[in-house]
């Protein structure tokens, strides 16, 4: 192949041109040389074909790389297997109207064989309490993980001896398929069917993994718990998900999920809470003490005159803020605290209070109006 033209040159593009210029300067030599414009000509048909395999390796990342790092001698032979290019069929209509760019963007049998094989994702779930997710800190956590079994170590066979070469693919793990259309030869690359695109069939298999190349084994992973971390947050661990033979392992994720907690309830970094009182204790003001999450005790200040369903909120107390600094407020929502049995003492002192503070004698109705209005206000 040594006569063969740069791929560039054959485009008449720059080594550094953009996708569009490339699909741009394809569209127009494609046109120029298609078949049907030139019936019987060799000549075009020879640049036809060369246009189509400069524009799909060119178009392709992976083989515009190798292209540009090894020109036509690339390792591995050319793309298109040992036939060389074929040339595919193309309506003149899709030069026109772009239907050309799934023919070649399907060229190197896909997305799948060209990333490489991989596990598949692992999602673990860990109950971590709201006082963990308080500052950051860094925890440990056991968990039966996929890893490479030991004892065939990943071959997923008894004994080296029992690999063989896959005898349908001959060891490369890709079968060519072609098909006629047209004038054209249209090949297509894909994974082999028999020994799914492994490239060996093993004659006995591991016992341990029964030919898996993995098992699963306690393993003990190191995780750092942000601060101020929510219901859900996933932390990725590379390379600690399903782990399978001739391929990456997949990735890990571990989900946290956050305890729910004896009073709290929590709205992003405000924390929510009910706080039962009794009628003296509304009436004439107190502060309440609670042990806290931040490890000081939380003072809620009740102001004299209080009532049932306000909230006091006090400010800075909350979850810290999982970006920046500060933290968010408590939110306490007061309600009142009614003895489940009154005793004959209790008795005599309510209805000595009655006198003073039951309902307004005689003035019910406007008490009533009064209420709705400030319920509407
Ligand atoms: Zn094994
Ligand atoms: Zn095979």
């Amino acid at each position: 192949m040594a006569d063969k033209r740069d791929y560039y040159e054959v485009l008449g593009v720059s080594k550094n041109a953009s996708d569009s210029d490339l699909k741009k300067a394809f569209r127009s030599l494609a046109r120029k040389h298609h078949p049907d414009k030139n019936p019987d000509d060799s000549e075009a048909e020879h640049l036809f074909k060369e246009v189509q395999e400069a524009y799909a390796v060119l178009s392709n990342p992976d083989q515009r790389k190798q292209y540009d790092m090894f020109g036509h001698e690339s390792p591995g032979g050319s793309p298109f297997g040992p036939g060389g290019f074929q040339g595919v069929n193309i309506n003149l209509d899709d030069l026109f109207s772009g239907g050309f760019e799934s023919i070649f963007s399907g060229m190197f049998g896909g997305g799948r064989s060209t990333r490489g094989r991989r596990g598949n994702d692992v999602l673990l779930r860990h109950v971590v309490s709201l006082e963990q997710v308080f500052e950051e800190q860094d925890i440990e956590i056991s968990a039966k993980l996929s890893a490479t079994c030991e004892t065939c170590d990943g071959s997923g066979a008894k004994s080296p001896q029992d690999i063989s070469s896959c005898m349908t693919c001959g060891g490369q793990g890709k079968i060519m398929q072609q098909a006629r259309v047209g004038p054209f030869v249209q090949q297509m690359v894909s994974d082999c069917p028999d020994c799914n695109g492994q490239g060996k069939t093993i004659k006995n298999r591991c016992a341990d993994c029964r030919g898996s190349g993995s098992d699963l084994r306690e393993q003990t992973l190191r995780i750092t718990i942000p601060k101020g971390t929510e219901d859900g947050l996933r932390l990725r661990h590379r390379g600690k998900g399903e782990h399978i033979q001739n391929g990456q392992p997949g990735d890990l994720y571990i989900q946290l999920e956050i305890e729910s907690h004896a009073w709290f309830e929590r709205d992003g970094p405000d924390l929510i809470m009910a706080l039962p009182l009794g009628y003296p204790e509304m009436l004439l003001g107190t502060e309440v003490e609670l042990p806290h999450i931040d490890g000081k005790p939380l003072a809620i200040p009740i102001p004299a005159g209080s009532k049932p369903s306000e909230t006091i909120i006090v400010r800075g107390r909350g979850m810290p803020r999982r970006r920046g600094r500060g933290r968010g407020d408590v939110t306490v929502l007061l309600k009142l605290h009614v003895p489940p049995k009154v005793n004959k003492s209790m008795r005599a002192t309510l209805d000595e209070m009655r006198e003073s503070f039951g309902l307004p004698e005689g003035d019910i109705e406007n008490a009533v109006r009064r209420e709705a209005e400030d319920r509407r206000n």
